[in-house]
């Protein structure tokens, strides 16, 4: 996942245009992608899609020609979605089109005009401080005209038609934890769900943020019954805490299985309520559409220093971060795929266990998990109770329940429940 990172970290991403492209190109190339491209013009719910943005090349000159501040030395230096603009003017014009990190001298922020026909550039204290009165070439070679917006679509279809909607944004430009982390996630997380048969079919989005995910849901209107889960994922490379938000709904499976998960993973996890903050599962959870859709975070929006700034780079992000949120992210999809309810099949008194080799044929000792969880699952299983209901009431993990199914199945003292 981290060399993934660096590879695509180069590119000028935004909502829109060629960097967009080939980083879903990237994408595509460990995991089954469609592409689809959609028309500026196209009207997506109460919004439009806008025009595309490309860029060569933007740059602030002094009268030498020496380039002062360069978009080929960080992308992050031209406000992203500016339009083209080619003068020759004094620093009192040029410095209402400057923009500064508010807080570290030191760092470029990462501003985006997308909703409003703007140009600008983002730069460091030091840079400003050094700006005389001028006159400045600026320039900046872009194009923002009728185009498409691009987002990729990965189906991994099971026995189901049941679906669990995985998404993360990919409008960001070289940003490591916002959110490179968030797309080298799910496209491991792809590649290993394709790996194998599956119960429940996955849907994987990259889209660009807000006018991606309202674009995807006024094209799949008719669809979204089959959704019965979904994880918004971003920034989840740096070293917050695993923090997964919930869904508008609150008591959702999706919610259960990451609360379940995250509780079992270590202690300092973190479980939020929802709020329509954040990022695409604000237009999931709209009133209108109140999709059972959390997001698995570390850090949240915005709660990072170094967020939205060239201080979010490769270096913030670590593989082990990397692996221990993929490794719980699919610890959840496990969690929904294996939550069955099960039937006793012998619920007069407890069956004998020993007697199929099920009970250690040593008495006296300590209760072993896989016994507890086997009377557990014995004890619960009703035909109404599953597995996920069994482990929250019994306190054991969710993979020791769901064990102890497998072997009381095996030995024919669990069926799975009809309907
Ligand atoms: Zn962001």
């Amino acid at each position: 996942m981290f060399d993934f990172m660096v590879e695509i970290f180069p590119l000028c991403r935004s909502l829109t245009g060629a960097d967009v492209r080939a980083t879903l190109d990237a994408v595509g190339r460990h995991v089954p992608l469609v592409v689809h491209e959609v028309p500026s013009g196209t009207q997506a719910l109460d919004w439009v899609v806008g025009d595309e943005w490309n860029i060569r090349d933007a740059f602030i000159a002094d009268e030498s020609g020496k380039r002062i501040v360069d978009f080929k030395r960080s992308n992050l230096h031209v406000v992203n979605y500016s339009e083209p603009i080619d003068a020759v003017m004094p620093l009192a014009e040029l410095l209402p089109h400057l923009h500064v990190h508010p807080k570290h001298q030191e760092w470029i922020p990462y501003r985006t005009s997308y909703y409003e026909r703007d140009w600008g550039f983002c730069l460091t204290a030091a840079q400003l401080a050094e700006l005389d009165d001028g006159p400045y070439h600026v320039v900046i070679d872009s194009t923002l005209q009728p185009g498409s917006l691009t987002y990729g679509e990965c189906v991994i279809e099971g026995a189901s038609t049941d679906e669990v909607l995985l998404t993360t944004h990919i409008c960001h430009p070289s940003l490591a934890n916002d959110n490179l982390s968030g797309i080298a996630l799910l496209t491991e997380l792809g590649r290993r769900l394709a790996e194998g048969p599956r119960r429940l079919t996955y849907r994987l989005l990259f889209i660009p943020g807000t006018i991606g995910s309202l674009v995807w849901l006024s094209r799949n209107e008719t669809h979204l019954a089959n959704v019965v889960a979904g994880i918004v994922t971003a920034c989840v490379g740096d070293s917050a805490p695993l923090t997964y938000k919930r869904s508008r709904r609150g008591d959702a499976r999706v919610d259960r299985a990451a609360q379940h998960v995250l509780r079992h993973v270590g202690d300092d996890t973190r479980i939020l309520d929802f709020e329509p903050w954040g990022w695409d599962e604000r237009q999931f959870n709209s009133p209108g559409f109140d999709l059972p859709v959390g997001c698995l975070t570390r850090s949240r929006e915005g709660e990072f220093e170094e967020y939205h700034s060239s201080a979010d780079d490769l270096d913030l992000v670590r593989p082990a971060q990397l692996h221990e949120a993929l490794e719980a992210l699919l610890k959840i999809l496990d969690v929904l795929e294996r939550d069955t309810r099960y039937v006793n099949l012998a619920p007069k008194g407890e069956p004998q266990l020993g007697r199929r080799g099920l009970y250690p044929k040593v008495g006296g000792a300590a209760a072993q998990t896989d016994q507890l969880a086997m009377l557990w699952v014995l004890n619960q299983s009703d035909g109404g109770r599953t597995l996920l209901d069994i482990a929250e009431r019994s306190g054991l993990p969710f993979d020791d329940v769901s064990r102890a199914a497998r072997s009381l199945a095996a030995a024919e003292l669990l069926a799975e429940a009809e309907g």
